[in-house]
C-alpha cells in the first residue's frame, strides 16, 4: 500500500521538504493523518471530487474538515464571492450582508436571538465560554472527556486521552484549573452541579466526541439541557459540525432543544473562514455596555476582531444558507451517507472483517476492532491500532476515495448514488489490500 501511494504521488513527495523546511510539524495543522512518507498537496475541487497535485482524482468524504455541505467551489457560492471580490475586501465597519447573513443565522437556528461572528470554530466556543461566565459571574466551564471545541487554552484540557491533562503543552494553569473535565455521565453532571457552586456552563459536542467518532447516547443531550436548567447554568450546544448539517437548523432543531448558546462555524460561512455564537437574548445582553464607562467599569464582555463578519464571507456564508435552508442538500447528503454505511457493512461482512460501521447524519465511522462499539470509550475508538487505520486511509487514497480522518468521513449534497459506489469498490479493494498485506 505505502509503496503504490508512494509511486502515484511523486509531486507530493517532492513538495514536503519545503513544506517541513517552512513549516514546523510540515504543514498548517490539518493534515496529522497521513503524513507518512507525506501528505498528499491538494489542487483543487468541484463538487464531490479534489485532486491532487499529481493530478489523482479522489471523491472526497473530508470536504475542508465538513465545511462543505455543498461540496467543493459550489457554483452559487463561487459566484457570490466573484460578486464580492470586486467591491472591496474589508473595510472594520458593518456591510448590508452582514444583516441578511445574522437574519439566516437566526431564522434558521433555534436558539438564536442574537448573534455575534467570529473568525473560526476556535473563536466562537472561546467566546461562548467567556459569555457563560460574564453572564453568571462564576468561572468553571464544565466539558466532557474527548470531545473537540478547537485549539484555544479553554479547550485543550480534557480534549485528548490521558484526561488528566491537556493535550497540548504551554497552556497555562490557570486555563487547566478554570474547566472540569467529566466522563460522559449525567449522574456524574448532576452531582459535579450540586456539589459546586461556581459552574459558569456546560460545553458539549453535539454529535458526540470528534462528529459522532464516540457517539452520542441517546437523551444525552437532552439531559445536560435539563440539568444546566435545574441549576441554573448557561448550556454551550457546539454545533460546529452538526449546525446547519444535522438540520437546517442543526441538532438543536433535529431533537427539539434549545440550549442557551450554541456555536456555528465551517458550513455557516460556505468554506471561508467564520464562526458564530448564537443564543438567548438574555444571555448575549452581556455583550452590551451598561457599567458606568467614564470610570472603566467595563460590564460588559468585550469582543473583537478584525476580519468577523468578513464581507467575502458573509457573501458566501449567505449563499451556503440560502442553499442549505431548504434542507435538501442535508437529505441528499443524509441518503447517500445511508447507501455507504449499508455497503460497508457488506463489504465488511464480505471479508469477515470483524469491524463496525456507525453514524448518523451525514457521516460515518469505521471500528476495525471488533463488531459492536457498545461500552467502548474515547481512547480506544479513536486509536485503535492506528497503523491499521493509517493503511487504511492511504489505500483508500491510491483507489480514488479521501476520508476526513483516518477511519471516518462525511458527505455533501452533491454526492451521488453513482459516486457512493464508485467508493465502495474503491473501500473493497482498499480491505482486499490490507487483507493481503
Ligand atoms: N468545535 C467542533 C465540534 C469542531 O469540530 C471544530 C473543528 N473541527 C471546532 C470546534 C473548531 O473549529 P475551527 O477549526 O474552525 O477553529
Amino acid at each position: 500500500i505505502r509503496e503504490e501511494y508512494i509511486r502515484r504521488n511523486p509531486r507530493s513527495a517532492e513538495l514536503y521538504p519545503r513544506f517541513t523546511e517552512l513549516f514546523p510539524s510540515g504543514g498548517a495543522g490539518h493534515d496529522g493523518y497521513v503524513a507518512s512518507p507525506f501528505p498528499i498537496t491538494i489542487a483543487r475541487g468541484q463538487g464531490p471530487r479534489k485532486w491532487d497535485v499529481d493530478g489523482n482524482e479522489y471523491i472526497d468524504y473530508g470536504l475542508g474538515s465538513a465545511s462543505l455541505l455543498l461540496g467543493h467551489a459550489h457554483p452559487e457560492v463561487v459566484e457570490a464571492l466573484t460578486q464580492a471580490a470586486p467591491v472591496g475586501s474589508h473595510f472594520g465597519a458593518p456591510v448590508e450582508s452582514m444583516l441578511e447573513w445574522g437574519e439566516r443565522v437566526c431564522n434558521l437556528i433555534p436558539c438564536a436571538d442574537k448573534v455575534r461572528f467570529v473568525a473560526s470554530g476556535a473563536e466562537s466556543t472561546m467566546l461562548a465560554m467567556r459569555i457563560a461566565r460574564a453572564y453568571t459571574g462564576k468561572e468553571k466551564i464544565i466539558r466532557w472527556e474527548s470531545h473537540y471545541h478547537g485549539w484555544h487554552d479553554y479547550a485543550m484540557p480534557g480534549n485528548l486521552p490521558p484526561f488528566d491533562a491537556p493535550a497540548s503543552i504551554g497552556i497555562p494553569q490557570g486555563a487547566v484549573d478554570s474547566v472540569i473535565v467529566l466522563p460522559v455521565d449525567l449522574n456524574v453532571l448532576e452531582e459535579t452541579l450540586a456539589n459546586n457552586n461556581d459552574i459558569a456552563g456546560v460545553i458539549t459536542e453535539g454529535s458526540g466526541a470528534s462528529y459522532g467518532t464516540v457517539p452520542r447516547q441517546e437523551g444525552f443531550v437532552e439531559g445536560v439541557r435539563e440539568l444546566t436548567r435545574k441549576y441554573g447554568v448557561v448550556m454551550i450546544l457546539d454545533e460546529v459540525i452538526t449546525g446547519f448539517r444535522w438540520s437546517p437548523g442543526g441538532l438543536q432543531e433535529w431533537l427539539g432543544i434549545e440550549p442557551d448558546l450554541c456555536t456555528l462555524a465551517k458550513i455557516l460561512t460556505g468554506g471561508l473562514p467564520g464562526g458564530a455564537v448564537a443564543g438567548r437574548d438574555e444571555v448575549m445582553q452581556v455583550m452590551v455596555q451598561t457599567g458606568d464607562r467614564q470610570h472603566d467599569r467595563y460590564e460588559r464582555v468585550l469582543h473583537g476582531g478584525t476580519f468577523n463578519a468578513n464581507p467575502y464571507c458573509a457573501a458566501t456564508g449567505n449563499a451556503a444558507l440560502r442553499i442549505a435552508a431548504t434542507g435538501e442538500m442535508q437529505a441528499q447528503a443524509d441518503r447517500m451517507a445511508e447507501r455507504l454505511r449499508v455497503g460497508l457493512r457488506r463489504i465488511m461482512d464480505h471479508h469477515e472483517i470483524a469491524a463496525t460501521v456507525y453514524g448518523e447524519s451525514s457521516t460515518f465511522h469505521l471500528y476495525f476492532g471488533g463488531r459492536s462499539i457498545d461500552g467502548l470509550d474515547a481512547n480506544t475508538l479513536k486509536n485503535a491500532s492506528p497503523d491499521v487505520q493509517t493503511a487504511f486511509r492511504q489505500a483508500l487514497q491510491v483507489r480514488g476515495v479521501d476520508l476526513m480522518s483516518r477511519t471516518s468521513g462525511v458527505l455533501s449534497g452533491v454526492h451521488t448514488e453513482a459516486d457512493i459506489d464508485t467508493s465502495l469498490e474503491a473501500f473493497d479493494g482498499a480491505i482486499k489490500a490490507m487483507i493481503d498485506e
